[in-house]
């Protein structure tokens, strides 16, 4: 049956690095057999001109139809000052609400051929290929009650509220137990147990998943250890699992690793494999319209889509081939480029890619 992919491009760089993995894409389509439509609509800033709203509910309808959904990024300068549920990136957490997409996968993994891309020492980060776990429904996110309220004082206190139901942490624990099965077999739960109630249950909950589990070896860290191992010696990790807060922290900081959040691809999974997928940086409004943005963390996000909701693993890895092919031909975008080198643009990098294809 021909599967239907919704491309939602956003703002800032979005449209420009959403093309690139739609070219890439549509080359597998036409050159290799994968059956798929390509629909697109509108999410973020875009979609609050245009309609009125961050998440409008023709691309509800849309995305409900959807076997799956790639998105570029949102959000910009222009709509920061609206009202918080006018704001671009309020579409993004109306989107993963409404499709409970709770298990979010972030993979950091090094291309040998960008070593040297890393701030860190070669040596440490040489061969990292971590996934990172975050649960992404619930949390201080969504928690309830949260506002800035004014006191009787006169001074004013914002609040959020931490928390995670047992049920939502079994189910994320479980996504992050059989993941690592499939890798090496061991799973690093963070928390902040020693201070936080709402963490103590999460490490008592995930303890007694891993009775399910006894071939994957479990381990606990604080979330201030797990940030210092995760710059001091990331290659002790396999599969970190956590809550979205320290999750959002703690992967930005292992993109880092990587040499380049522009690298990232990232899966957003509900309980039947139905996934958004998103490189995990944002609209680049820096950089937005200048052809400079690095498409790569998209094109591997198509891959990731391939892989989880299509379950079409070969596909996924002809991307990856083909990005590590173009890599090794020492084509690099601004933010991944070493010394002596010269950039390529977007375009040219998609493409790269689609030829390696
Ligand atoms: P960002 O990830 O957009 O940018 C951080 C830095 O990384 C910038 O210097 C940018 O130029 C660079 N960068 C990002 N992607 C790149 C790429 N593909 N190639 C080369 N360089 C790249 O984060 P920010 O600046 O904190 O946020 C900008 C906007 O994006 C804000 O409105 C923010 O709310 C939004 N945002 C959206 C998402 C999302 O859509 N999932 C995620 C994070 C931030």
């Amino acid at each position: 049956m021909t599967a239907k992919i919704l491309i939602l491009p956003g703002d800032g760089i979005g449209p420009e690095i959403i093309a690139e993995a739609a070219k890439v894409l549509e080359c597998l389509r036409q050159e290799h057999g994968l059956d798929v439509t390509l629909d697109y609509g509108l999410l973020g800033g875009g979609a609050v001109d245009a309609l009125g709203e961050p998440y409008p509910d023709q691309t509800r309808r849309q995305a409900h139809e959807a076997d799956a959904i790639l998105l570029g990024a949102v959000g910009g300068p222009k709509w920061e000052a609206l009202d918080r549920p006018l704001r671009a990136e309020h579409g993004l957490l109306l989107i993963r609400a409404d499709l409970g997409v709770f298990a979010n996968l972030r993979p950091a993994i090094l291309y040998p051929q960008l070593t040297a891309a890393s701030t860190l020492k070669p040596e440490v980060v040489a061969g990292l290929d971590i996934l990172i776990v975050r649960e992404l429904t619930g949390d201080i996110y969504f928690g309830q009650p949260r506002g800035i309220r004014t006191l009787d004082s006169g001074e004013r206190e914002g609040f959020n509220t931490m928390i995670y139901r047992e049920s939502e942490i079994k189910r994320i624990a479980r996504v992050g137990f059989e993941a690592a099965r499939k890798r090496q077999r061991k799973l690093c739960s963070v928390d902040k147990a020693n201070a936080l109630e709402v963490s103590e249950l999460w490490r008592d909950v995930v303890t007694r998943v891993a009775k399910d589990y006894p071939d994957v070896a479990l381990s606990h860290l604080y979330v201030d250890n797990a940030a210092m191992q995760l710059v001091r010696a990331p290659k002790q990790f396999d599969v970190i699992v956590t809550g979205s807060l320290f999750g959002d922290i703690l992967s930005d900081c292992a993109a880092m690793l990587t040499g380049s959040i522009g690298m990232l691809p990232s899966a957003s999974l509900d309980a039947n494999g139905k996934g958004l997928y998103e490189p995990i940086h944002g609209s680049a409004p820096d950089i937005a319209g200048k052809g400079m943005a690095n498409p790569l963390a998209t094109i591997l996000s198509a891959a990731m889509l391939l892989r989880y909701s299509l379950k079409a693993p070969e596909q996924a890895e002809r991307i990856e081939r083909a990005v590590g092919r173009v890599l090794d031909q020492g084509l690099r975008t601004l933010d991944i480029m070493a010394n002596g080198m010269t950039p390529v643009g977007t375009q040219a990098m998609g493409d790269a890619v689609v030829a390696a294809l």
